[in-house]
């Protein structure tokens, strides 16, 4: 947890945010600038910086947000069409907020590649 990031400050909830769903170790809410009709954002309340900051003992963890993920899709109805899991870590890789977050996206068909 840190003062400064962002995703701390929403799962602290200074900053308020449209929260689908919490548990004890994640938070999830909608992405402010949605990219599909449904698309929220798994965010772990501990603070990660990346992907490439994973270590092996974050690996259940990680595994359950996936679940997670999992099981959003299919209370929300996206599930059927199927839908999108994205982490985008590193500069190259599209990640503009220093926190590990999972993106689930869905209720339209997605295109491959990614821009
Ligand atoms: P990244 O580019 O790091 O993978 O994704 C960060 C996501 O956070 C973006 O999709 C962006 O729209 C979202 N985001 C940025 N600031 C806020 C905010 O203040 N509130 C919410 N709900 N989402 C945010
Ligand atoms: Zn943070």
């Amino acid at each position: 947890m840190t003062d400064s990031c962002l995703f701390c400050r929403i799962v602290r909830k200074e900053i308020p945010s449209r929260i689908v769903h919490e548990n004890e170790e994640a938070v999830v809410f909608e992405d402010i600038h949605p990219q599909a009709p449904f698309h929220v954002l798994i965010v772990p309340r501990r603070h990660i910086e990346s992907l490439s900051d994973m270590k092996a003992q974050d690996a259940d963890l990680i595994g359950r947000l996936v679940w997670t993920a999992q099981k959003i899709a299919q209370e929300k109805g996206i599930a059927s069409d199927g839908y999108r899991v994205v982490i985008n870590s590193g500069t190259a890789g599209g990640q503009t907020v220093l926190h590990l977050h999972l993106h689930l996206l869905g209720g339209r068909q997605m295109a491959w590649p990614p821009g």
